[in-house]
């Protein structure tokens, strides 16, 4: 039996694309200013392709230009960092991302580090990285900024509380720490070989699933009461039907959690929903303009 209050991503994601998408409408009105967003899509991993779609319907939807740039599997790293150099340089594109992972043969570091760290608004360069470890001004991940707005939302203030992030990843794990660390939580980062994860998961009063394992996170690792954020998007096969499911195995979790986020419906359109407000950050911050809170 479900406990948890869950915790609608999809209907928070709405309310956010709406606060976007009405002043974009200010800034076209007032500054004559359309944020713009440049999305790379290089090869044809289809999970890719779906996302850099989702990207640009939503984009176009809260009245931001949308620029897809799709390119052959077999691109050279100089066109591509020509590319970015491109999109750089032009007063129109405000916000650029560049969709992982890259085909292997191009280094995504290399990459992501060439892109303005003013129009990075993945938060992926490492300038950006640096800014969030100090605390300083910067862009912030998509997903991990999603994670957060939520966690703030249900709890009001996260000051004191005990965080636990499983995963340790670049662009989930790391930059939510920080920003639960930035919010006064005392955080642990757990990962593959941290000991007895179970108990380390327990301690948590906000637990964050970070993992790419469908259902790991079971309900005996779960301190009555806390809030699970859950990151994963794991595509699985039950019963000979395809099936979307979380790093969290939801129905034990949620017998025990206060509250928890569904997959779908969760985690994945705060992603986007964020990803559109960088931009329209990136937009003002490019024009000198008073940014969105
Ligand atoms: P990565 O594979 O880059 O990182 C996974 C992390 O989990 C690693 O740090 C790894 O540890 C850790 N891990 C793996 N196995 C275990 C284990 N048995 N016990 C404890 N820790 C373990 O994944 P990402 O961070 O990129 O993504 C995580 C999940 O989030 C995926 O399901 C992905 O699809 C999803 N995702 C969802 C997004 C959204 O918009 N909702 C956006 C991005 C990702 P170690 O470092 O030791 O190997």
């Amino acid at each position: 039996e479900t406990k948890a209050k869950v915790i609608d991503g999809k209907a928070f994601a709405e309310k956010v694309r709406e606060q976007v998408a009405a002043h974009v409408a200010r800034l076209q009105a007032e500054n004559g200013l359309t944020p713009g967003l440049a999305v790379v899509l290089v090869g044809e991993d289809p999970a890719s392709a779906v996302y850099v779609k989702n990207k640009g319907i939503q984009t176009k939807a809260s009245g931001m230009n949308s620029y897809e740039h799709k390119l052959a599997a077999d691109t050279s790293e100089a066109d591509l960092l020509a590319l970015i150099d491109r999109l750089n340089a032009d007063p129109s594109v405000h916000g650029i991302l560049v969709q992982l992972p890259l085909p292997d043969h191009l280094n995504s570091e290399l990459v992501i580090n060439r892109i303005d760290p003013a129009k990075d608004v993945d938060g992926f360069h490492i300038s950006n990285v640096g800014l969030l470890g100090t605390g300083q001004k910067s862009m912030v991940p998509c997903t991990p900024l999603g994670c957060l707005m939520m966690l703030r939302d249900h709890h009001g203030k996260l000051a004191g509380l005990n965080a636990v992030v499983v995963g340790r990843s670049n662009i989930v794990g790391k930059p939510m720490a920080q920003l639960l660390l930035g919010d006064s939580c005392t955080v642990t980062i757990a990962h593959s070989r941290t000991k007895d994860l179970a108990e380390v998961c327990r301690g948590a009063d906000i637990l964050v699933a970070a993992v790419g394992r469908p259902e790991m996170i079971t309900g005996d690792m779960v301190k009555p009461g806390a809030t699970v954020i859950d990151v994963g998007i794991n595509r699985i096969e039950r019963d000979g039907k395809a099936k979307l499911v979380g790093d969290v195995h939801y129905e034990s979790a949620a017998a025990v959690a206060g509250a928890i986020t569904p997959v779908p419906g969760g985690v994945g359109p705060m992603t986007i929903a964020c990803l559109l407000a960088n931009t329209l950050t990136a937009a003002c911050r490019a024009n000198g303009l008073a940014e969105p809170e």
